[in-house]
């Protein structure tokens, strides 16, 4: 489940596993399996605060060499529920730093929204099988982590001399 219902939630901390298929965050393109966290929410009256973390695999091309290749993600999430008309706690607003306010008006609150920009946020825009990863050869287009071509022989040769 990914919509939160504050009413279920009395005062104190309480743990939410979460568990969403990446089609229903719409990014079925760069996630491969289940989006698994644990939450915790930690209710204050009006004040619902929610941390925790996810962890994902995504699927990326590497930049380099065209290959594909998953990496396991692990994200925090933080972020802070109001409960409230957004005018009344509009002044306290300006005082919050880093930590997402979300204010919201009736009992659920959808965390989907929150969790797909964790994770569009996290593909790097430049993927790396491998931080020294060797790419492509620009003459024959072998994959030169499988080994040297014709080309990568030649060129060495020539620096030599
Ligand atoms: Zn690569
Ligand atoms: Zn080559």
């Amino acid at each position: 489940m990914e919509k939160i219902n504050i009413s279920s939630f009395k005062n104190g901390k309480e743990t939410l596993e979460i568990e969403i298929p990446p089609e229903k965050l719409d990014v079925q393109d760069v996630v491969k399996g289940k989006i698994k966290g644990k939450l915790i929410v930690d209710r204050r009256g009006n004040i619902i605060e929610i941390t925790g973390n996810i962890h994902y695999t995504l699927k990326l091309t590497c930049a380099r060499c065209l290959e594909e290749f998953d990496k396991d993600m692990d994200k925090d999430i933080h972020l802070i529920l109001k409960r409230g008309s957004e005018r009344i706690f509009r002044e306290r607003e300006l005082s919050d730093e880093d930590i997402d306010t979300v204010y919201i008006m009736n009992d659920i609150f959808d965390i989907s929204p929150e969790i797909h920009d964790t994770i569009l946020l996290s593909v790097p825009i430049k993927p790396l099988c491998k931080e020294d990863c060797k790419g492509l050869c620009p003459i024959c287009g072998k994959n030169l982590n499988e080994g040297p071509c014709e080309h990568t022989i030649k060129r060495a040769n020539s620096k030599k001399t």
